[in-house]
This record gives structure tokens, sequence and C-alpha cells, in this order.
């Protein structure tokens, strides 16, 4: 048996299982998917991500943020950020980083799929060994399983933790172009029912992220923001458009007898605070100490008993 099994390769997935292992727990990824794993993302980083990724020891290549510009068609407001800096950094760039820190830590990521598992015993037994309390998932047997499985999160479903479906029902689209960012800032536009934010990920690149109420093409959505399509009138398009959605997701509880939520698949934070990301990461390193508080109980445990 596994300490800990981490359905998701995604930011949040990884985080956790790198954080588990920097503290001794034996950890194994779930993830369909192939490296580098590509996302519809702002991509900045806020100070206090970066500040977490390089406590994981990583540390991924991009464009310094040095803070946030808000602009509407009526004026514009910007702050610096007051302690370190942001990172505009492509996801693919910032899953490379994650996945070659997990192969460091000799991580094994699994290709595979998970949307069932079986869960025996309660929260509070300690008992060791293979018929202890524990999940099974993908034929591994672990401690816990970790739901890292992102916005529509299919573990969450089948623990019944699903929330109500939003009202007012949120899409974000993403592009990069090839072009000199003019800026360190993160720029918010802001127009009637949608927003825009770019991000500078390199020397030549920007991204661009668009979000609003219901479906709509990129284009489209650029349209609200005149000032913006300005700045990006022909400069080539150097990515696919990517889309995420639907965007709200509350979710009530976040723990199911040994199921553990995190990053997407715990509730969605709007992408306006640029903390999806941070959040993911801190509650990846929060949930590390638990795990490994809750091991060396166990270990105490079963030493008490022998
Ligand atoms: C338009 C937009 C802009 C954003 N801008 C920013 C920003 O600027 N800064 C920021 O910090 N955050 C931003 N966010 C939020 C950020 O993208 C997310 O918070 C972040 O991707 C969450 O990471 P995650 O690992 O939880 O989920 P994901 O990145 O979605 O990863 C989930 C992983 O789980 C895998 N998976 C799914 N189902 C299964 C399964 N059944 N079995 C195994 N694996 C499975 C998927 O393949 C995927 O790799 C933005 C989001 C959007 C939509």
């Amino acid at each position: 048996m596994i300490d800990v099994l981490v359905v998701g390769g995604g930011p949040a997935g990884l985080a956790t299982a790198i954080a588990c292992a920097q503290r001794g727990l034996s950890v194994t990824v779930a993830e369909p998917r192939e490296r580098p794993i590509d996302k519809a993302c702002g991509e900045g980083l806020m100070p206090s991500a970066v500040r977490r990724l390089a406590g994981l020891g990583v540390h991924p290549k991009g464009h310094v943020v040095a803070g946030i510009r808000y602009l509407d068609s009526h004026g514009q407001v910007e702050a610096l950020f007051r302690r370190g800096s942001g990172l505009g950094v492509r996801r693919t760039t910032l899953h490379s980083a994650l996945a070659d820190r997990a192969g460091e830590l000799k991580i094994p990521v699994l290709p595979v799929r998970v949307t069932e598992f079986s869960q025996r015993g309660s929260t509070d037994e300690f008992t060791a060994g293979e018929s202890g309390p524990g999940v099974t998932a993908a034929g591994i047997r672990a401690r816990y399983l970790v739901a890292a499985d992102g916005l529509h999160s299919p573990i969450r479903r089948a623990c019944g933790l699903d929330p109500r479906p939003a009202r007012h029902v949120r899409y974000g689209l993403r592009q990069h172009y090839l072009l000199a960012p003019w800026t360190s800032l993160v720029e918010v536009y802001w127009a009637r029912d949608s927003e825009a934010y770019v991000t500078p990920v390199d020397e030549d690149v920007v991204g661009v992220a668009v979000l609003g109420d219901g479906r709509a093409s990129f284009e489209s959505r650029l349209a609200a923001f005149p000032a913006l399509r300005e700045r990006l009138a022909g400069a080539e398009p150097v990515s696919s458009v990517r889309g995420a959605g639907p965007l709200r997701q509350d979710v009530a509880h976040r723990t199911k007898g040994r199921v553990l939520l995190v990053g997407d698949a715990s509730g969605y934070l709007d992408a306006l605070t640029g903390e999806g990301i941070g959040a993911a990461l801190s509650e990846a390193t929060a949930l590390a100490d638990c795990l490994a508080v809750a091991r060396d109980v166990r270990v105490t445990c079963s030493h008490a008993r022998s």
C-alpha cells in the first residue's frame, strides 16, 4: 500500500505529489494526458505562487510581472506588488518544470484516467498494512486519494460533492501572440459583460485570456476591447485558441472520508484574482503537511501496540 494516490497531474496534482515526496510519503500520480499539458489560463503567477513553487524546488522560466493594471474606456489604475515579483509563465513551461521535478523525485506517473474508486475504514483508524483503511483506484491501494482532477472533477462527482449548477455561466478563452510585451504589468481590460487579461510570458510573446458570460468566439470577445485589439493588430497568433468552462464551481465539502480535493476540484477561484495556481500550491503544501502528521501518528501508534 502506498501513502497517497494523486488523480490528476496538472499544477495542483504535481505540486501535491512533490510536496508529499519531499516529506517522505510514497506517492503515485495518475494522469492520462501526455506532457507538457496545455490549458486555457491567464498564466500570471502572483509573488506568493512563485515563492511556493521555489519551496517545491520548481523554477520555471517566464517573464517578470511587477504588478497589475486595470483599464476600461474611462481610464486606468495600477499597483505594483509590494513583496517580490510575479511571473508570466506559459502553461506548458510550468507543467514541464513541475513534471521534471516530479521525475527528479522519482514519482511514478501512470497514464490512466481514474473515474471510480472504493474506500474502506474511517479517517481516524491508524492500522498499518494491507488490511488497514485506504482507497483503491486504478488497481492501486493508497492510504489517501487526492482528487486534483480539475474544474469538472470526476472524482468529486463520484463522491457526490458536485456543486449546484451556477446561474451565471462564464467561459474563458486564451491565445498567444508574437509581440514584445509593452509592460511588465498584467493588464486587465474591462467591458460591460466581459474582461480580458494580457500577461507577458516571454521576451516576444504575450498571452491574452478573455472571459465572459455564455459561449462566444475569441474574436467576438476581443471586439469588446478596441484598445487591446489595436495593440494586437498585425501580431501573429502563436498558439491555438483554447477554452475552459463553465467556470463557477462552489464546493461545500473538500473531503469525503479518505478522498481529499485540491486545486480547481476543491472549488474554482474567479480567474480575476490571478490566484488559481497559487491557491492550488498552498493547498498542496498544507495537505502534504497534514498527511505527514497522519503518517507520524500512525507510526507512533503501531510502535506503541507492538
Ligand atoms: C481563462 C482563465 C484564466 C486563468 N488565469 C489564471 C491566472 O492568470 N493565474 C492563476 O494562477 N490561475 C489562473 N486561472 C486558474 C488556473 O488555470 C487553475 O486554477 C489551475 O489550472 C488549476 O489547476 P488544477 O491542477 O487544479 O487543474 P487542471 O490544470 O485542470 O488539471 C487537472 C488535471 O487532471 C487531469 N484529469 C482530469 N480528469 C482525470 C481523471 N479522471 N483521471 C486522471 N486525471 C484526470 C487532467 O488531464 C488535468 O491534467 C485561470 C483559469 C481560466 C479558465
